[in-house]
């Protein structure tokens, strides 16, 4: 033990603020575009660098800053729009901002792709959905290229089975993609960290008293009025549809009925818009009420199971029989074999030789 003195947090930061006012915490910050911040050190490091390549660097800056920009601003009024639309009709459900939360037990779940997404979309059309007919859809702006062509097939799918009359489908400048739900899921997030939840209804009940307004809803997947199931959409849509192409340059997707098989895409909000069909030649969509295969979870492996139930459960409140989370498995616990070869120190890091 080093022998000084120990401070107070307040007189540590007391004195942090006095010898060294430069260095600061960082605040949790919600822009972290990586973007931005790679332009942000370059115009701070940009001493040595001309005139001109300064003022491109800048130029090139205020470009992003402008898209991320517009594409707020297109968030914002279609948010405006639709809940002046909902005042309107006096609608009863999720009117006021209110969020859906779907709750997917691990050993339940088929990961985390298109087809989840997909069916979980699905899901809420058809279970939480008001019978609109035309649908304004924010996705949040991930990289992957076969999700969004996922979702586009599937809005491509319910126009031309007469489930919708249009949709549109828009993305926020990446990096820049905080929006409402996040918000939601920030007031749940700090209910949750200080709720005891064990159980997945444990996790739903935490869920539906995060807002005070019971605007957080909870929606188990295996809800016995509204179950959830998982579709196989990609290879689905596969037979139908074309992919995108170049589909990553662009953040608006419109199609409607007067258009079937035809996306209109727009790379900005103030970009001209241009026509693509994706409907493969000579293909027929098959009957309206025809679904995809359901794909079955796989369930926990053994040695999951195994984890769960050796290492998990005992920090469970009541570990008595009656204890559903982590339930001792049925299947014969998995022997790890250890290759005492692979178990070796590398040469390199090995103690030297007395
Ligand atoms: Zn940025």
């Amino acid at each position: 033990m080093l022998n000084y003195r120990q401070v107070s947090l307040s007189e540590f930061k007391k004195v942090w603020l006095e010898q060294t006012p430069h260095i600061l915490i960082m605040k949790p910050a919600t822009d972290l575009c990586p973007k931005c911040q790679r332009y942000v050190h370059n115009i701070s490091n940009a001493g040595n660098l001309s005139e001109e390549e300064k003022k491109t660097m800048l130029g090139e800056y205020t470009c992003h800053l402008d898209k991320a920009k517009q594409q707020r601003e297109y968030y914002r009024e279609r948010c405006l729009l639709s809940k002046e639309l909902f005042q309107t009709h006096d609608l009863n459900q999720t009117e006021r901002g209110e969020q859906v939360f779907y709750l997917v037990d691990e050993a339940e779940e088929v990961g985390k792709g298109a087809n989840t997404v997909v069916s979980l979309l699905h899901h809420f059309f058809e279970h939480w959905g008001n019978g609109e007919k035309d649908a304004v859809l924010q996705m949040d702006n991930c990289a992957r290229q076969n999700k969004n062509n996922t979702m586009i097939r599937y809005g491509m799918w319910r126009i031309m089975t007469g489930r919708h009359r249009s949709i549109e489908f828009s993305l926020m400048e990446a990096g820049h993609t905080k929006f409402s739900p996040d918000w939601h899921f920030g007031l749940w997030k700090m209910k949750w960290r200080h709720s005891t939840a064990e159980t997945l209804d444990e996790v739903a009940e935490s869920v539906r008293r995060s807002s005070r307004n019971g605007h957080n809803i909870p929606q188990l997947i295996n809800d016995a009025e509204k179950l959830v199931s998982f579709y196989d959409w990609t290879s689905f849509f596969e037979a139908f549809f074309k992919k995108l192409p170049s589909i990553s340059k662009f953040h608006h997707f419109r199609m409607s009925e007067e258009s079937p098989g035809v996306v209109f895409v727009k790379a900005y909000r103030s970009s001209a818009e241009k026509p693509i069909n994706i409907l493969k030649k000579g293909q027929q969509l098959p009957n309206v009420d025809t679904l995809p295969s359901v794909i079955t979870p796989k369930g926990l492996d053994a040695a999951r199971q195994w984890y769960l139930y050796d290492e998990i459960r005992p920090f469970c409140r009541d570990t008595s029989d009656s204890l559903q989370s982590c339930p001792k498995p049925v299947c014969p616990k998995p022997c790890v074999k250890i290759d005492p070869e692979k178990r070796k120190c590398p040469k390199q890091f090995a103690s030297p030789e007395m």
